[in-house]
């Protein structure tokens, strides 16, 4: 049995991450991934610029503070990534993120998902 057991904390792995070959449990990855999306290394190759990787930055360690589970901004950090992303690509000032430009941004990423949704039907 002890190949069911998480590398990490010692705690039981559950049918799927056994199924999955996982080392690990959930738990554990989430919080390795929190972790990593928090390192400098992490942090300047994923954005060009200081203030956006800190303000990025910023924002995990707020979902920390309110007791957001590890689970859950692991779930969200990839897409928020993107949305950050391409926002220091975007504005100039900070004053310049308005629920539009928000909203403009969303719309983007749906219309990029689309289009690669028709790729892979066509191609
Ligand atoms: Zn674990």
């Amino acid at each position: 049995m002890s190949n069911f057991i998480c590398n990490r904390c010692g705690g039981q792995l559950n049918n799927s991450e056994i199924n999955k070959k996982a080392t690990i449990c959930h738990l554990c990855y989430s919080k390795a991934r929190v972790e990593r999306i928090q390192t400098a290394e992490f942090l300047n190759t994923n954005f060009e610029k200081t203030r956006s990787a800190k303000l990025f930055n910023k924002y995990v360690l707020y979902l920390k503070e309110i007791d957001i589970s590890v689970e859950t901004i692991r779930k969200h950090s990839g897409k928020v990534l993107k949305i950050f992303q391409i926002a220091e690509k975007e504005f100039i000032k900070l004053s310049d993120i308005t629920e539009n430009w928000l909203l403009n941004i969303i719309e983007k990423i749906r219309m990029l998902k689309l289009l690669n949704q028709v790729y892979s039907t066509f191609y």
